[in-house]
């Protein structure tokens, strides 16, 4: 069955192959029909090694292709640990140890995947930092000359980073929205392949692979709760994908609650959700350490919100003093973490979730990314 894009505002549809990044009504696409079970055969995934590409029956490309293999580095088959002796029921998932130091490693290397099936000559990225650094790094593996434009104030280690790989870096002021504004329309005036982590569907096809991961990693099992940073939401749709698909192929009985957490400098699907909002609240952000995930307006915003929704979960937001303290804490336990890969475990703080209640937390991004 071949697989397409339908947009989930006006569900008009267009081929996986499409050079656009969204519908012409501005609605982002979803990939259509869902495929549960593919790519979960236990008996081929005991066979495979730890990376991604081991569920690669689930992912929409087609069949027989085999080009992930020059362009893979390894990402996903991150470690499944215990945080704190003290607190043996919550572990951590250390995305920070993926081939860039972030868990954007797993959709990027799904946007340049597409990228090259459909013959785009160079790529264009927007980023506060981790995407577009994932980007450049797989861009450059595949030999397609990449641009990022980010936030003037990205930390200097990301935009580092990304010229190692190559990439061309644009700084632009304003928030995240005008960071994105100069991506896609430098994407229209120069054709480039927009490799965008909030629209295009196939960066979710590799956030999916988080949850079969922790799948596997409980022995078949999922925790009891998920605790997501989020911002765009990449990883929240991404695990709400990977858990509804385990759950619709019967893996699983129920799906985990997704706890998303927010920087309460920026907390629009927070406050959504605490007025029972179906769309993200409009707000004007104020400065945060947590700079990955300061989106004012999430345009996948209603999805993230449904999705927390159907898993019975619920989105808060934390303060700087609490990410800060929540970095702390890990780097106490041996694990540094940049400050956003410190807000899930914070919300995991504040929510003061029940003993006995099992949890994972990825810890998203290394903390030499931004180590201030
Ligand atoms: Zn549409």
């Amino acid at each position: 069955v071949s697989r397409v894009f339908r947009c989930s505002t006006c569900a008009q549809e267009a081929p996986w192959t499409t050079p656009g990044w969204r519908c012409p009504c501005g609605g982002p696409f979803d990939l259509t029909p869902p495929r549960p079970g593919a790519g979960l055969n236990r008996a081929v995934l005991q066979l495979r090694p730890a990376s991604l590409w081991r569920f690669r029956e689930a992912f929409p490309f087609p069949a027989g292709w085999t080009g992930w293999r020059d362009l893979s580095l390894g990402e996903g088959g991150t470690a499944l640990v215990v945080a704190r002796p003290d607190r043996p029921d919550v572990t951590v998932k250390l995305e920070l140890a993926s081939p860039t130091l972030s868990f954007k490693d797993r959709g990027a290397v799904m946007l340049i995947a597409r990228a090259t099936l459909v013959g785009a000559s160079h790529v264009v990225v927007d980023s506060s930092g981790n995407a577009g650094t994932a980007v450049a790094a797989y861009a450059a593996r595949a030999g397609l000359p990449c641009r990022v434009f980010v936030p003037s104030t990205t930390s200097p280690t990301k935009v580092a980073q990304m010229v190692a790989h190559g990439a061309d870096v644009v700084p632009v002021n304003g928030g995240r929205a005008a960071v994105a504004a100069a991506a896609e329309a430098n994407a229209v005036a120069t054709g480039a392949f927009y490799a965008s982590h909030v629209y295009d569907p196939f960066f979710f096809e590799g956030t999916k692979t988080f949850a079969f991961e922790i799948w596997e990693q409980m022995g078949h099992q999922v925790p009891d709760v998920v605790a997501l940073p989020v911002g765009n939401g990449t990883l929240v749709l991404g695990c709400a994908l990977g858990f509804a698909e385990l759950a619709a192929a019967g893996a699983i009985s129920q799906v985990p609650r997704i706890l998303a957490v927010q920087s309460l400098g920026c907390p629009p699907l927070a406050l959504a959700f605490a007025e029972e909002s179906d769309e993200p609240a409009e707000l004007e952000a104020s400065p945060t350490v947590a700079e990955g995930i300061a989106i004012e307006s999430p345009p996948r915003g209603r999805q993230v919100l449904a999705a927390v929704r159907r898993t019975d979960g619920e989105i808060i937001a934390v303060s700087d003093e609490e990410i800060l303290a929540a970095r702390h804490e890990l780097a106490a336990a041996g694990l540094f973490v940049e400050p956003t890969g410190a807000v899930a475990w914070a919300g995991l703080t504040r929510a003061d979730l029940p003993a006995g209640i099992t949890v994972v937390v990825p810890l998203c991004g290394a903390g030499i990314k931004s180590p201030g």
